[in-house]
């Protein structure tokens, strides 16, 4: 007797189509082979699946089973084929009700069942559902059989029928007929705009710094990558964690292009099936290549993909050294990332604005006006050369950050709130939108090339003096240049201003490198 049910692999964040076929046949002694699975995988599916079936009241058939996973050549992982294949031996021990011997039952056809089993029969959460209903979606499958913890992430996906399973005994009642399955009715509000969402950390919260906010301002108007140098304790870490918040919200697809990141990463959970606030990664300085980047046999999303449209904040950036950073260049140009691998690559989103943060020498106190500096020249200048120059090249915005004094601190009046700066943050980010309507690769200044820079960047008269006192004075390289002119287009777009003043101009200057870079 032949029984097959339909699956998904994920590959990446793609679903994929995974057929579990099922033979039984007599005579011999009873075997359970299981193809198309990792070595490892294959005998932990064989005693879940049999456990759970004696243990939902049906019979584990003490005959010759076979189960195939097709495609053969698809790289499939994890538990998540135990309910199908469940499934399909009950099916072809006749246990479940299937129309002819090739068909599957009614209520099983054009359906995916998507789990890992208990020993007892029960369902538990499964990680990547997100990406495989929304394989469904595509295929016109009309239902989906899934964990009952992970019904509202599978109800992200709109017009696709999505029944909640605590149990195999439960659904195996379901497809007698017996006991019906009510399917998932989504919660619409959680797909509505999402006005509501609050963040952990607002811009009221930071006493002082008033220069360091505007500078976050800018950076987050036009998307610049920044870096903040500055002593311990001078709040670098809070300000970062701010960004997220006055960066403009996430829209429904990008929420759902990031939950699907963080659904094949098990970061999803049944109270918040929609990432709704936009990330803020902070990973150790000592995270491997694969955490900061993905990686792994399968591979996995790594820190700067679970940044994705959102903020990845590397503290303490010289100690990251050289190969750490490295690996940060290509996708910070290319805002996706590219995992190579034997049988295939797999290309996970990466577009996320940097922030980062530094001493300002080994001992961190360099320019403070409270306590002394211990480092040696050579020190600090081999402080600053463990960040990569390619790396910096990259971040349009640096910042010093210095201690803020106590009467600042203790000052009760609050400043503007995160909702403040994000009005104007979408303004300059509207200007921007209406600018690179016709050009497809950019949507914000920071991502200008050379010829945009040129195209976009018009001085008016009364900066142009000032723009060549600076190139003189300053030596700015051709690269340098260009990343001043990005950041004052952004200072005018918050202006509200079609042309670059000497004002705009002005403040960008002061947002070039102090760290010696190209
Ligand atoms: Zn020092």
């Amino acid at each position: 007797m032949l029984a097959k049910a339909s699956s998904c692999a994920v590959v990446g964040l793609e679903g994929a189509l995974v057929e579990v076929e099922v033979d039984i046949s007599f005579g011999g002694l009873p075997v359970f082979t299981i193809v198309g699975l990792p070595d490892a995988a294959v005998n932990e599916a064989k005693e879940r699946v049999r456990a759970a079936v004696k243990n939902s009241g049906a019979i584990f058939p003490m005959k010759r089973i076979t189960v195939n996973l097709a495609p053969a050549d698809l790289r499939k992982e994890g538990p998540a084929y135990d309910l199908p294949i469940a499934i399909a031996v009950l099916m072809a021990s006749e246990q479940i009700p299937a129309p002819s011997v090739t068909g599957a039952v009614a209520s099983a056809e054009g359906a995916l069942f998507l789990g890992e089993l208990s020993l007892d029969g029960g369902l538990r959460h499964t990680h990547g559902i997100l990406p495989m209903v929304a394989l469904a979606q595509e295929r016109h499958i009309a239902s989906v059989y899934v964990p009952a913890e992970d019904a509202p992430e599978a109800a992200l996906v709109e017009g696709v029928t999505v029944y909640p399973v605590e149990s195999l005994a439960q659904l195996i009642a379901h497809l007698h007929g017996e006991r019906p399955i009510t399917p998932y009715a989504p919660d619409e509000s959680l797909l509505d705009a999402d006005d509501g969402v609050l963040y952990p950390f607002d811009l009221a919260d930071v006493r002082g710094q008033e220069h360091v906010k505007r500078a976050l301002e800018v950076a987050a108007s036009g998307a610049h990558n920044m870096l903040m140098s500055g002593p311990p304790g001078s709040g670098k870490t809070l300000i970062a964690r701010t960004l997220p918040s006055v960066l403009p919200r996430l829209t429904l697809s990008e929420a759902l292009d990031v939950t699907k990141i963080y659904s094949v990463s098990g970061m999803i959970s049944a109270a918040q099936p929609l990432v709704r606030q936009r990330p803020f990664r902070s990973p150790h300085h000592t995270t491997s290549h694969a955490g900061l980047v993905g990686g792994g046999r399968f591979p996995r999303p790594g820190e700067i993909s679970l940044a994705h449209r959102g903020v990845l904040f590397l503290d303490e950036l010289p100690e990251f050294g050289q190969n750490a950073l490295e690996v940060l260049r290509q996708p910070l140009e290319d805002h996706v990332v590219t995992i190579s691998r034997a049988q295939g690559s797999v290309t996970f989103p990466a577009n996320f604005m940097m922030v980062a943060a530094m001493n300002p020498c080994p001992c961190g106190f360099a320019g403070d006006p409270t306590r002394e500096c211990t480092c040696s020249p050579s020190s600090v200048a081999r402080y600053q050369k463990r960040i990569s120059g390619p790396l910096l090249d990259r971040i349009d915005i640096h910042v010093e950050v210095p201690r803020v004094e106590y009467e600042k601190l203790t000052d009760r009046r609050l400043g503007e709130t995160s909702a403040d700066v994000r009005a104007r943050v979408l303004g300059a980010r509207d200007r921007q939108t209406q600018r690179f309507a016709g050009s497809p690769r950019t949507t914000t200044n920071a991502e200008m090339g050379p010829a945009e820079v040129r195209r976009y960047c018009d001085l008016e008269a009364t900066a142009q003096p000032l723009m060549r006192a600076a190139a003189q004075r300053l030596q700015l390289s051709a690269r340098a240049f260009h990343r001043v002119l990005k950041v004052a287009r952004t200072i005018a777009d918050l202006a509200g201003a079609e042309t670059i003043g000497a004002p705009h101009l002005a403040e960008a200057l002061q947002y070039r490198p102090r760290v010696d870079v190209g």
